[in-house]
């Protein structure tokens, strides 16, 4: 039985899909053997981070907590560049929706191996307004959550977080001006109860941590036990 210990869900799917429609590098598209890696030219590119902190998600040495104040609890697999970083945009805004499993399946890995004694009720995503999701189709950050919860067998539940208000783009803003303008922004849902629960909040990209900070802090402000993050990637300053 040693064999099947490691398996993820859905790897007897994978494998026989497989045999009738070879894997494709998620980021370059070349022929693989895997459907949960990249291609060895792309993954030596992308190399995964290693130790890391869990206050901010960076590998130890570009660790920013104490600077920016963060405690996130986060669990992130990439640095946001190079052909991850394109894969992700692909992945919100050219419908790359094919992505989804494989980000999903690194996310739940890589919370497995940093948080391996966390116990999650519930799994949740950034929320994004009706408004915004409703131009782009789907919310990137839910449909990777729900995939999530499936990988480590927890609950989806769509309603944890909503989105109130439309927030001006971040990636213009400074780090104090993120903060505020994302304060306010969020709310749990109706009838969802938290107290006691654990919840794993899921994103596509961690910049400043200014959003995720305060989806986090509704959550536990509104009865969660404890929060953990996940991401598929996190900015690295250079
Ligand atoms: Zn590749
Ligand atoms: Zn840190």
């Amino acid at each position: 039985m040693e064999k099947t210990k490691n398996r993820r869900r859905g790897d007897g799917w994978f494998t026989a899909l497989s045999m009738i429609w070879p894997a494709r590098c998620p980021t370059c598209g070349t022929i693989t053997q895997s459907r949960t890696k990249l291609c060895p030219n792309c993954a030596e590119e992308n190399e995964e981070i290693g130790e890391a902190c869990i206050g901010c998600g960076l590998p130890k040495e570009k660790c920013t907590c104490l600077k920016v104040m963060l405690d996130l609890n986060l669990a992130a697999v990439y640095p946001y560049r190079g052909g991850v970083r394109q894969a992700i945009h692909a992945m919100k805004f050219r419908e790359r929706t094919d992505l989804f499993d494989f980000f999903s399946i690194k996310m739940a890995d890589r919370f497995r191996a940093v948080f391996a004694e966390a116990k999650v009720d519930l799994v949740a995503a950034v929320p994004m307004t009706r408004r915004d999701r409703s131009q782009r189709g789907y919310n990137q950050s839910a449909e990777l959550a729900k995939r999530v919860a499936w990988q480590i067998g927890a609950k989806y539940e769509k309603r944890t977080l909503e989105k109130i208000r439309e927030t001006a783009t971040q990636h213009t803003l400074s780090e104090k001006q993120r903060r505020k303008n994302v304060k306010g922004a969020f709310r749990v849902g109706s009838g969802v109860d938290l107290r006691g629960k654990t919840v794993l909040l899921c994103d596509d990209v961690k910049t400043t941590g200014a959003t995720l900070n305060e989806c986090r802090n509704v959550l536990l402000k509104n009865g969660a036990e404890e929060v953990w993050c996940v991401t598929i990637a996190v900015t690295v300053k250079e």
